[in-house]
């Protein structure tokens, strides 16, 4: 099947496509191929959710703010086109996270791992918790495992191993905030494997995960951090991406891909321009709702049209410090759902990530917008800005009128896979290795959110495709 030349065409030009295209390059020159690879981008700029604005003195992130360290992909990549020395970890002075309940902020109890307990006694002494919920809690330690190994939602799994008041309070913000979702409809497989696996193994989640605890280790493998991002911002990496990229890939900006067909090992693209695109391979990294009307006519996309995508707004504030009374210890908080409020998560950007803000400002990021919760993103800049100056108000006491607002609307942005999304896209990927060699499904939509995430499945992809053909 070798031949010196391959094209490659990568419709999507988010971090999943520039990553994709980038490792393609790599893997196949290491089969000694040269491949022609394009970049089709539907916007007329490069890097998708990632989106970091200079102003006055700020880096603001209009999208995803950094990545967790412990996902290796995002450094490794940092590492290979040189930024490794451009990361920054967070401010270790800002260490705590608070929690709103009943209006107040209480910091979150020491010992939690991805919001499940494993230190007893400081779970047992916070306000977060009534004694009932504390008790029922424990039972985690009692309870027979689930052994089926069958998926079910993140919500029924906490509830049934923690009860109630810890999903509700504790659980829910912390992890349903990274999908912006509702905990009854994601799936558990698919967002938090490992607490399946926990509870298999150790018969208990608070066990399992305490037994399971590693500590993080930085890049450099000095000071310890949960976060990198970039010292210039997110952007710094696809930017570098994009120029390392830039002289052997062809890049169609502002052009979307309308439909694929495919005859005897070679795909045709039809663009919004009108234009017609040739490939023997096809990365498709759009999102899931824009990725199924273009494999309709293959095969029966049902897998995708599940997967719902939530809209969010993230509102960020400048002021100027002396107007600001509170000195905050900690990274942020986040808001239970029943707690009422518009944001559902507010993060001291300034605390948190030192180089962000010159000294004599503050620097705040309100998230607003969640699964079932989504009309506030379409109100007005002067609605949504008055809203969170009202919680802003409420709930720090701070009544300072910010030196600017950025508000940044990330219409259908989240998705949210629902219970069985891992089986039904194993199997929709097995359908399409059968039937459509060389047509790869990446992205946000299939294998995780986190930017690391997308990273290493399109290495992956790419390694497993350059070795198919070399064979
Ligand atoms: P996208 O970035 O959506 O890129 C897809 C690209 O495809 C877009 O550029 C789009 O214009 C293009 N496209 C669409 N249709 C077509 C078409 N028909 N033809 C051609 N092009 C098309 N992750 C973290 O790790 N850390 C965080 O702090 C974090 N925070 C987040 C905060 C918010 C508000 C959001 C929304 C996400 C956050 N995430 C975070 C998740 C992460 O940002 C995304 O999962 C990731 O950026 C998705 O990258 P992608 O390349 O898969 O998709």
């Amino acid at each position: 099947m070798t031949s010196s030349k391959r094209r490659i065409a990568v419709i999507g030009g988010g971090i999943t496509g520039l990553s994709a295209a980038f490792y393609m390059r790599k893997f196949f020159a290491e089969q000694g191929l040269t491949p022609q690879i394009t970049i089709i981008e539907k916007s007329g700029s490069l890097g998708g959710k990632v989106h970091t604005l200079h102003r006055d003195g700020f880096v603001i992130e209009k999208g995803p703010d950094s990545y967790l360290a412990r996902k290796t992909a995002m450094t490794e990549l940092a590492e290979e086109v040189g930024l490794g020395d451009e990361l920054v970890t967070t401010n270790p002075n800002a260490k705590k996270t608070y929690i709103l309940h009943d209006g107040k902020l209480h910091p979150m109890p020491s010992g939690l791992v991805l919001g499940i307990p494993t230190e007893l006694r400081p779970f047992m002494e916070s306000d977060l918790i009534s004694m009932d919920g504390k008790i029922r809690a424990l039972e985690d330690f009692l309870l027979p495992p689930k052994m089926d190994g069958e998926d079910e939602s993140l919500g029924d799994f906490i509830e049934r191993r923690l009860g109630k008041e810890v999903l509700e309070n504790i659980t829910e913000p912390l992890l349903a905030g990274i999908y912006a979702g509702d905990t009854r409809k994601l799936s558990l497989q698919a967002t938090f494997p490992q607490f399946g696996a926990v509870e298999r193994e150790y018969g208990s989640l608070i066990k399992g995960m305490n037994t399971g605890r590693k500590p993080v280790e930085t890049h450099t493998g000095t000071k310890k951090s949960a976060f990198y991002t970039f010292r210039g911002g997110l952007q710094s990496l696809t930017e570098r991406l994009e120029q390392s990229l830039r002289d052997s890939v062809q890049l169609k900006l502002n052009t979307g891909a309308e439909s694929i067909d495919y005859q005897d090992g070679l795909y045709t693209i039809t663009l919004s321009d009108g234009s017609v695109l040739e490939a023997e391979h096809v990365v498709i990294t759009v999102p899931t709702f824009a990725a199924s009307p273009l494999l309709k006519s293959h095969m029966d996309t049902a897998a995708l049209d599940r997967i719902n995508y939530v809209s969010v707004a993230n509102v960020v504030m400048a002021f100027d410090r002396k107007d600001i009374e509170t000195e905050y210890d900690g990274s942020g908080f986040l808001v239970p759902r029943k707690e009422g409020r518009t944001i559902t998560a507010c993060t001291w950007t300034s605390t948190k990530w030192l180089h962000t803000s010159p000294d004599d400002r503050v620097l705040m990021r309100f998230y607003v917008g969640r699964a079932g919760d989504e009309e506030i993103v379409d109100e007005s800049d002067e609605e949504i800005t008055r809203r969170v100056l009202h919680d802003m108000k409420e709930l720090m006491g701070i009544e300072a009128t910010p030196i600017f607002t950025e508000i940044t609307r990330l219409h259908r942005s989240m998705p949210q896979y629902p219970v069985g999304h891992m089986n039904h896209i194993a199997q929709l990927r097995a359908e399409l290795a059968e039937q459509r060699p060389g047509l790869i499904l990446l992205g946000a939509g299939y294998d995780g959110v986190g930017l690391p995430d997308c990273i290493r499945t399109a290495r992956d992809a790419a390694s497993a495709e350059a070795q198919r053909v070399a064979q």
